[in-house]
């Protein structure tokens, strides 16, 4: 085994300390990857707070991870030592059912491997995640990443990339379309770069009237905030599309009403909390709410090439991985632009 070190959550009430464990040696499909930048995503502050049920501690968190490669097994074809790589919200699935063989395997309908708070495939092994040194991942399951980027502001591409990117393709979003991004936050500054560069018109709808120069920095072409009645009957059946981002409880049936006939609205953000769906917020127009999660790895390294090519980052606070307890606060609060991003030399 390999010894590694990482921050934790020992359960769903402390705060998060260090934390000594061991990864799996290098198999012969394997790379051992050092990491650097680990993104912090909410969903980390979901389930390492239980949010979400379930939670398998002590857990280290993180599922936007890049790093170089130190070590390859025998078999390996697509990495050698010094490559840069990236590992995001999973590391392994059964491989064979349809959705796996569809590329699709973040819907695995066996058993998809999150990189932490899971298990592996033997139904026992618990997964950590990138709060941590390094990590051994199956090379099928590891991305590739330019040397052209920015490598700190590429980590929140493995999720925050990903999640919008993923159903903007899915529901073709591009010219022509109008679409809401629905919370400035990790997701939320992504989806609006992404859609911007998709050549979407795009509208921020945000709780926080002090975003507004900055979503228009990120490419946002109107901003508008959800608190104010008149902001949103101006936007009334205006949007094709809506891209959910919060990460808290609200009302989704004012949203819908900003949808026009036909129109989506697109889940991603993941509220702990069931939320009232009225039938009559739908059925006049026609409209429908969908969801969406992460992306498979062919779509996520294509996204990752996408990125390269039209030069598309994150916005980043990087932070030492000591500072973790108070960037979840922060984030809780709304306090974050746009991604917190841990220097993993500092742990
Ligand atoms: P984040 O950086 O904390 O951003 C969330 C944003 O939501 C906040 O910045 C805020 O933006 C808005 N918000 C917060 N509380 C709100 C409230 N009560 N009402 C309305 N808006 C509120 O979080 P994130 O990392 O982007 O993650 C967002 C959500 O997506 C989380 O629930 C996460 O678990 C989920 N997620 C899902 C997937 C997936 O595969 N579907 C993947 C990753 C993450 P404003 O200040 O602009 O209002
Ligand atoms: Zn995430
Ligand atoms: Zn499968």
């Amino acid at each position: 085994m390999i010894p590694a070190r990482g921050y934790a959550a020992q359960n769903a009430t402390t705060p998060l300390g260090p934390f000594n464990f061991e990864r799996r040696e290098v198999g012969e499909n394997d790379v051992l990857i050092d990491i650097l930048y680990c993104g912090v995503c909410h969903s980390d502050i979901h389930q390492a707070r239980d949010e979400w049920g379930g939670s398998i501690f002590p857990m280290v968190p993180g599922h936007e991870i890049v790093g170089r490669i130190s070590k390859v097994g025998g078999k390996v074809t697509k990495f050698k030592v010094g490559d840069l790589a990236g590992v995001g919200c999973f590391v392994d699935s059964c491989r064979t059912c349809a959705s796996c063989q569809e590329g699709l395997e973040q819907y695995c309908e066996v058993h998809n491997v999150q990189t932490y708070n899971s298990v592996e495939m033997d139904g026992k092994t618990p997964t950590y995640g990138g709060y941590s040194s390094q990590i051994t991942v199956d090379e099928q399951y590891t991305l590739k990443i330019s040397e052209k980027l920015d490598l700190k502001s590429v980590a929140p591409l493995l999720c925050a990339g990903i999640t919008t990117y993923s159903p903007l393709r899915t529901w073709k979003v591009g010219a022509g379309h109008k679409i809401a991004v629905v919370g400035l936050g990790g997701l939320g500054h992504m989806g609006v770069k992404l859609a911007a560069s998709m050549g979407a018109e795009v509208t921020v709808l945000s709780t926080s009237p002090s975003k507004e120069a900055d979503a228009k920095e990120l490419g946002a072409h109107k901003f508008a905030v959800t608190k104010d009645p008149e902001q949103m009957k101006a936007l009334g059946s205006y949007f094709d599309f809506i891209l959910d981002t919060v990460s808290a409880p609200h009302d989704l049936n004012m949203y819908l009403s900003l949808l026009k006939r036909d129109g989506t609205m697109i889940l991603v953000g993941a509220p702990p909390e069931a939320t009232p769906l009225h039938a009559f917020s739908l059925i006049p127009k026609r409209k429908r709410i969908v969801g969406s999660m992460i992306g498979g790895i062919a779509e996520t390294q294509e996204m990752l090439d996408y990125c390269a090519e039209h030069n598309i980052v994150s916005d980043v606070e990087v932070i030492p991985m000591a500072e973790i307890n108070n960037a979840y606060e922060r984030m809780i609060k709304g306090d974050v632009r746009y991604r917190f991003v841990i220097d993993m030399s500092t742990l």
